[in-house]
């Protein structure tokens, strides 16, 4: 049933899978499930049963009585249903009844000993699990997450990307922070990948951007909420929109996949990464000289007694390095970024002759 999304072919389309925030009630859910189906771009429902939030008295999910009503939408509509967990409890009333996919929310993943507890109870039990990241940026745990239920025999482990809480970024209400996402692939390349724009932006007018930035960085596919009355839906309410407007969406996004086929994208494709390659191993060529002279100037330090760190030196460092990237295109934060890494390798390189 997920073939699709665990065995991805290169001409795969990318998977979608929708549905309410939260499971309000019966009417609601099938009324939503079906005008998703109807679009014809969904492959699998979701909607959130119990709803982990921040403070109490809030709605918190209507619970496993949600349950039922989920699995009926699945057999009208002959779509796979999602559900997110959060504790073994969770885990056992989903898997009776007949959950497809269950998901391992933010606040969650940031938690071991709930991930845990879910890793447990699902050992075992061949259900695939798809793994938000956790609120904050933080890989380690993200990472740790998807090994502990890996290490319960779970063979279909995915990752979502639905964004970092961060302060002063008014444009998202979870910020993107790519870098992470991209990170993540390259360490667990073989884990498929979606994205949720519907938590990254917190609202409606930004989700097709972040959903195609998603397509173009070769992500999977895309978990986005949908409600069948997203202004007066229980929660969540600013960024869910209906079903015809999510069938549009997903009509509009360019999935650039579609051309890897075409022979001479991929021989030009393949022409131009080896230029990367080359240019990567030039400047690494210079690196490594570099480091060896700054080497030579420790020995100097160390013999005239001078101390390794000259601040007015790295300034002046910055300064030259920013004029000159500027003349080639580079921006002043990248060049910063760079010259400061590379900067303090040096300096680690003259402590290291120092003590040598
Ligand atoms: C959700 O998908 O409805 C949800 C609660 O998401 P997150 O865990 O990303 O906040
Ligand atoms: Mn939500």
């Amino acid at each position: 049933m997920f073939r699709d999304l665990f065995n991805r072919q290169p001409n795969d389309k990318p998977f979608l899978i929708s549905g309410p925030c939260s499971a309000e009630t019966e009417d609601q859910v099938l009324e939503t499930c079906q005008r998703l189906a109807a679009t014809g771009k969904v492959q699998a429902l979701r909607a959130g049963i119990w709803k982990p939030r921040t403070k109490p008295g809030g709605f918190e999910g209507v619970g496993a009585k949600g349950l039922p009503w989920l699995k009926k939408a699945g057999e009208l509509t002959g779509l796979p249903v999602a559900v997110e967990v959060a504790t073994a409890k969770h885990v056992e009333d989903c898997l009776a009844f007949g959950v497809d996919l269950l998901w391992v929310g933010a606040r969650t993943t940031g938690n071991p000993f709930s991930v845990q507890e879910i890793a447990n109870a699902l050992r075992g039990v061949a259900v695939p699990v798809l793994v938000k990241n956790p609120i904050h940026p933080e890989l380690e745990l993200w990472a740790g997450a998807v090994e502990r239920l890996q290490k319960a025999g779970l063979k279909q482990v995915g990752l979502i990307h639905r964004g970092f809480s961060s302060y002063g970024n008014p444009d998202f209400r979870n910020a993107p922070m790519w870098h992470l996402p991209i990170e993540m692939k390259r360490r667990m390349p073989e884990l498929p990948i979606l994205n949720d724009p519907s938590h990254i932006c917190g609202r409606r007018d930004t989700l097709f951007a972040v959903a195609q930035q998603a397509l173009d960085l070769d992500f999977d596919g895309t978990m986005i909420e949908s409600h069948r009355d997203p202004d007066n839906a229980w929660s969540d309410a600013k960024q869910q929109i209906t079903p015809e407007v999510l069938g549009q969406l997903i009509h509009d996004l360019v999935w650039r996949h579609e051309t890897t086929d075409k022979a001479e994208f991929l021989t030009a494709l393949a022409g131009l990464r080896e230029q990367i390659n080359n240019l990567d191993a030039e400047v690494l060529l210079l690196l490594g000289r570099r480091m060896a002279v700054a080497e030579k100037i420790g020995q100097y330090k160390k013999e005239n007694d001078i101390t390794i760190l000259q601040t007015g030196r790295l300034t002046e460092i910055l300064e030259r390095s920013k004029r000159q990237g500027a003349q080639v295109g580079l921006t002043e934060a990248f060049v910063e970024r760079y010259m400061e890494a590379v900067h303090l390798e040096s300096v680690l390189r003259q402590e290291r002759v120092m003590n040598g």
